[in-house]
Order: structure tokens, then C-alpha cells, then sequence
């Protein structure tokens, strides 16, 4: 504290932020009694995070894939800031803006060509509650008793009630489970089952009852990055939409790069017809979701009967800051720069992966774009927690990787430079190293 230019000790020191938190705060998918205290961020640039004590670690995670661009980006930064002089927020309803319509036309030259319009909401639980509601409230405007979505096994599509009941079954919905929708589920085709996946989905539509198909494209991120047989999908995708069965991606995860394209729906040739978008969207700055949809999907909705209408919004809805960052985040996307980055990451992870392929402690090796993912070959019960140790030990060698189980993945920002991709490689081997020689030991 400054008083007159001379500095003034205060008599006690103020606690932590992270003995602060522990007050008042109750934070998302944690178990507090398990995980007392946790650790305070006060800044970020680029690829790294600095906490409180000033000790920095890489982010290989690019903060749950949102800052793809990198922290706090001096051109997003400089575009959110004009923003804020000029409008912060309005309501989206009976109202437009600029940010919004500039947004949607940069949108459109990226998304699959057959999406036509956007529905602006707030993260990725909302994009994929609305995929959902329009998939039912199209066939259901049109008097067709379809209210059964299909979905794949092991997939993750948010936290909301729509959400979590097409995703899998987890230990962590028990108490909601009795008012799920009502959801089929389908095996992940992987090229050696296909033609039974095929049987089972020829035999659900006999019945005529499903309304929409949601999954996340090629890779399923919250089940530690499984990846699936593209034929096989189209397969699906193929039947599902002879059937006039919605087709709704979640690209929650996967969209803006990651799979080396700027969606997983572009390495497909049977499009979407409704697409989730949030995450990357609006580039790690202000939280966003998008759904967006084909001309097909909206003009069941489109009627003189306003019951027709889909009657869902959200107070930020639209918000012109985060339309600014998702802005921004796509004029970077489509760079030169950042696509070459998005190569050079994609090629030095292929050479990691190869190596990694050879390594006695690893299995499966999954890569796709940026995203890698290694699982350990180590039987959990034998060592414990390892998820745990093995996100203390990154921890303390400054890097931030959250290991799903026994899978460790990294999905570093397209900024990352070649030395940080170095150095997250190398601990991840030192890891491998200490596990090896603790199971030689057996
Ligand atoms: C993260 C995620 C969601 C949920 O998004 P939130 O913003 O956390 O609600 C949905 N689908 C997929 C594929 C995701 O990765």
C-alpha cells in the first residue's frame, strides 16, 4: 500500500488467495473434502499460467481447449477492448448488433457449407440442449411422434438435464437419472464392428421413434480422447438421415482446428444438420455457445403459429464482447500463421507419437491434429491413484495436464512454441521413466 509515495506495512499480511477460496467458494466437479485447497492463477500469456507464488507451467490443455489462440492474445485482447467502449450488452431478443452479424457471416465461411442458420446461447452445455430440443421439436412441429434420441456409448455432451442424459451413464448421475430423456445408445463403430454397429442402427429405426443423433465427431474428448472409425460413422450418419432422423454434432471439443481441420465434420462427406459450437468459439476470452443448423431444420420452425418457434434463450445471449473475441478467434484461425502452427504441431506430435508407440509403459497410442493422447499400460490398482500422482508430478515440473484415468492427452494451443512442445514431451517421458523402473521393481 502506497501512502504518499512511502511504502506502508500492512500489520498482518492478507492470506492466500487460495486460503481465501476456501471460504465462500463451491467449485465445479470437485469434491472439497477430498481437495481442500487449490491452487490460485493470477495471470496468463500465451501458452503458460502463472500462480499466485509466481511459479509458471505450461497450459498442454490450452485451458480445456478454450484458448486455442493463446492466453490473453494481444489482437482478441485489443478487439474485446474497443468493444467494451462502444456496447457491452443488449438484449438479444427483439434487438441485433453489429458483433453479432459480423460474427455470423464469419461463421458461415467457415462452418460446413450446408449450415445455414445460427442460434446464439452461453457454453457448450446450452449448444447441445438446443441441438437436442430442435431435433425433437422439429419432428415434433411436423406431428411426428419421435422423442427418442440415439447417442454413442461413452459419449459426453455437457451437465444440463438434456445433456447429461445422452451422455453416457456415469457414476456421477445417479441422482438425476430417473428424469432423463428418453435416449438409445449405440456402439462406437471401429472398423472391426461396423456391420454389427449397422444391424443394431437398422434395427432401432425400424421402430420410427428417434428424433435425433448427437455425437462428437471422430474423437469423443471427455472419454480420454477415443477416437472411432470414420466409415462407420458415415455409415450412421448415412441411414440416420434417409430416416430424417436429425443429425447433431457436437463440436464442442473438436471444432476450430483441432482435428487439423477447422471442424471433425469437414473429414466428413455426410454432413451435420445441426452443429454445437463453444469452447474454442469464442477463444478462451468470454464464455459463448453456438448452435447452429441447415435451412432444412429452421423452416420447421419458421410458421404464422408462434407455439411453432423455438422458445429458448438466455439472458447474455449474444453478448457483443464474447461476439468480439469469437471474432477475433476466427480471423486468427483462418491465418496463415496459425494454421502453419497447427501443422508444426500436428507433425512433431506424430514423431512423439511413433517414439511413444515403442515405449513398454504405453498402449494405445490416439492421434488426431492437435490432440494426443497416450494410454499408460500400468493396472490402476496397483498403483493407487495415479491419475493423482501423475497430475502432481506434471504439476511440479510446470506443466498443466489433466490425465483422464490412465490417459495422459495434450491439446496445447496453437501458439505453443517448439521448445514448451519439447519440454511437455520430455516430462511425460520422466514420468514413463519413473513408473518403468517402479514396475521393474515388482
Ligand atoms: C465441454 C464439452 C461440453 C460442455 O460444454 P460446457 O461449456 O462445459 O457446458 C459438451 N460437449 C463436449 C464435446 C464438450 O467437450
Amino acid at each position: 500500500m502506497k501512502l504518499f509515495g512511502k511504502s506502508l506495512t500492512l500489520p498482518f499480511t492478507k492470506p492466500s488467495i487460495s486460503k481465501r477460496d476456501q471460504k465462500y467458494i463451491w467449485h465445479p466437479l470437485t469434491q472439497h473434502k477430498l481437495n481442500p485447497e487449490l491452487l490460485a492463477i493470477k495471470s496468463a500469456k500465451g501458452a503458460i499460467l502463472k500462480d499466485e507464488s509466481g511459479k509458471t507451467y505450461i497450459d498442454a490443455i490450452a485451458s480445456w481447449y478454450t484458448s486455442m489462440y493463446g492466453h490473453c492474445h494481444p489482437e482478441i485482447v485489443k478487439k474485446v477492448k474497443a468493444q467494451m467502449d462502444t456496447l457491452d450488452q443488449v438484449v438479444f431478443s427483439g434487438f441485433t448488433h453489429e458483433p453479432a452479424v459480423e460474427l455470423s457471416e464469419k461463421l458461415m465461411e467457415i462452418l460446413p457449407k450446408n449450415q445455414s442458420k445460427l442460434f446464439f446461447n452461453d457454453n457448450g452445455s446450452t449448444a447441445t440442449e438446443i441441438g437436442i430440443k430442435m431435433a425433437l421439436q422439429y419432428h415434433h412441429n411436423q406431428g411426428n411422434d419421435r422423442k427418442v434420441m440415439l447417442a454413442l456409448e461413452d459419449g459426453f455432451h455437457g451437465d444440463t438435464f438434456g445433456a447429461m442424459s445422452v451422455s453416457s451413464l456415469s457414476v456421477y448421475n445417479g441422482a438425476f437419472e430417473d428424469h432423463f430423456i428418453k435416449v438409445i445408445r449405440l456402439p462406437k463403430p471401429d472398423g472391426q464392428n461396423n456391420a454389427e454397429v449397422t444391424k443394431q442402427l437398422k434395427s432401432i429405426l425400424k421402430e420410427n421413434t428417434i428424433a435425433g443423433f448427437i455425437y462428437e465427431p471422430l474423437v469423443q474428448g471427455a472419454a480420454a480422447m477415443k477416437t472411432y472409425d470414420l466409415k462407420g460413422l458415415e455409415e450412421i450418419l448415412k441411414l440416420c438421415k434417409a430416416q430424417d432422423v436429425i443429425c447433431v454434432a457436437d463440436e464442442v471439443m473438436t471444432g476450430f482446428g483441432k482435428t487439423g481441420k477447422h471442424f471433425a465434420s469437414d473429414y466428413l462427406s455426410q454432413k451435420p444438420d445441426v452443429m454445437c459450437l463453444s469452447k474454442a468459439l469464442s477463444a478462451g476470452m468470454v464464455g459463448m455457445g453456438i448452435t447452429s443448423c441447415t435451412k432444412k431444420v429452421y423452416k420447421a420452425f419458421y410458421a404464422d403459429d408462434l407455439a411453432k418457434g423455438l422458445f429458448h434463450g438466455h439472458t447474455y445471449t449474444g453478448n457483443p464482447l464474447a461476439c468480439s473475441a469469437a471474432i477475433a478467434g476466427i480471423e486468427l484461425l483462418q491465418s496463415q500463421e496459425i494454421q502453419e502452427s497447427i501443422k508444426t504441431i500436428m507433425s512433431l506430435n506424430q514423431l512423439f507419437a511413433d517414439k511413444m508407440r515403442k515405449h513398454p509403459m504405453v498402449g494405445e497410442v490416439r492421434q488426431i491434429g492437435v490432440i494426443l493422447a497416450l494410454d499408460l499400460n500400468l493396472e490402476m490398482e496397483r498403483y493407487g491413484n495415479a491419475r493423482d500422482e501423475m497430475f502432481q508430478f506434471f504439476m511440479s515440473k510446470g506443466i498443466f495436464l489433466r490425465p483422464l484415468g490412465k490417459t495422459i492427452y495434450i491439446l496445447p494451443p496453437y501458439i505453443i512454441t517448439e521448445a514448451q512442445l519439447a519440454k511437455i514431451y520430455a516430462v511425460i517421458e520422466d514420468y514413463l521413466s519413473i513408473i518403468e523402473e517402479r514396475a521393474l521393481k515388482v
